[in-house]
């Protein structure tokens, strides 16, 4: 492998992330296929987490191993705390340990408030805000037992959790996705405040409009895709190589001193667009 690796996703230094392990939840599709295949591009083992998809998951395990990495697919449902833990484990004894975690799953089950029942609630809650509870629990105590290695990283871990900019920004008719988001930020900081002084470094990434099979209505018609514009002063609707880019920067030692923040990654849609032309 040369000293970069030119992709989709620009020029990602090839070992980078040399010799690190990591996993990714929910990478058989969208910003996990794309953050699976930079972590491998930049030098990374990738354990490649999905729960029904399991041929689109050898598909990135395939495209990983091609960079000269190690990658499989793990089945889990990151909901399940027996299969979290197992899913853990088997990582643990396969790969050796685990560096990185992405903690990407996530879902929606949109619905106004009267419209929505308790199973839409509890299904967006459970996946996007428990699931990630029980991956950064179980790499947790897997940092913790192997501590820092030197040569790896300075880090004895790191934790990225996959936020939203409706983490900050309500969203009406997905009040079930909001509140997960919302609760995503203050695990992700009340965990890094926990885990700094181990020298586990827990984060962020909140991504804006990205085109992946979760939010297709919103960007696959002509239409949909100019009142999404609206939203976005940078007037581009992201790719999932985006935040892929941001997690592999923010796993890596050139981020070693940030800890506990949010990186925005949404062509400035938090920036309030409707004021732009005044307010
Ligand atoms: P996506 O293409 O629909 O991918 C979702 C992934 O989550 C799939 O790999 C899916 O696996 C997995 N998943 C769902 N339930 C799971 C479970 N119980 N256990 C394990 N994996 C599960 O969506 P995406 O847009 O890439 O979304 C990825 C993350 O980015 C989510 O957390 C989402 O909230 C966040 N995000 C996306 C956007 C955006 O604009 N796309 C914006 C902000 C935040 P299977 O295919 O096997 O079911």
């Amino acid at each position: 492998m040369g000293s970069t690796v030119e992709g989709p996703q620009g020029v990602i230094p090839a070992r980078l992330l040399h010799g690190q392990k990591a996993l990714v939840t929910g990478a058989n599709s969208g910003i996990g296929k794309a953050t699976a295949i930079g972590l491998g591009r930049a030098g990374a083992d990738v354990v490649v987490n999905y729960v029904a998809g399991r041929e689109a998951a050898e598909e990135v395990v395939e495209e990983i191993a091609s960079f000269g990495v190690r990658a499989a697919a793990y089945e889990a449902d990151v909901s399940q705390e027996d299969q979290v833990t197992a899913m853990m484990d088997r990582m643990v004894k396969e790969f050796g340990t685990v560096d990185i975690l992405v903690a990407n799953a996530g879902l929606q089950r949109d619905a106004r408030l009267t419209e929505m029942t308790l199973a839409q609630w509890q299904k967006v809650i459970d996946v996007n805000l428990t699931g990630q509870f029980l991956c950064a629990r179980e790499a947790a105590k897997e940092f913790r037992r192997r501590g820092v290695v030197p040569e790896v990283s300075r880090a004895a871990g790191k934790i990225i959790c996959m936020s939203s900019v409706h983490q900050i920004i309500p969203w009406s008719g997905h009040v079930n996705y909001a509140s997960s988001k919302g609760g995503v930020q203050m695990m992700m900081q009340t965990l890094a405040q926990e885990l700094a002084p181990e020298k586990i470094r827990v984060n962020a990434v909140a991504p804006g409009a990205i085109k992946t099979p979760i939010n297709r209505a919103a960007w696959e018609t002509a239409e949909a895709r100019q009142d999404l514009l609206r939203l976005i002063p940078y007037d581009r609707i992201g790719d999932p190589e985006d935040i892929a880019n941001a997690v592999v920067a923010l796993s890596s030692d050139l981020m070693d001193y940030v800890v506990g923040t949010t990186l925005y990654v949404d062509g400035g849609m938090t920036l309030f667009p409707g004021f732009a032309t005044g307010g």
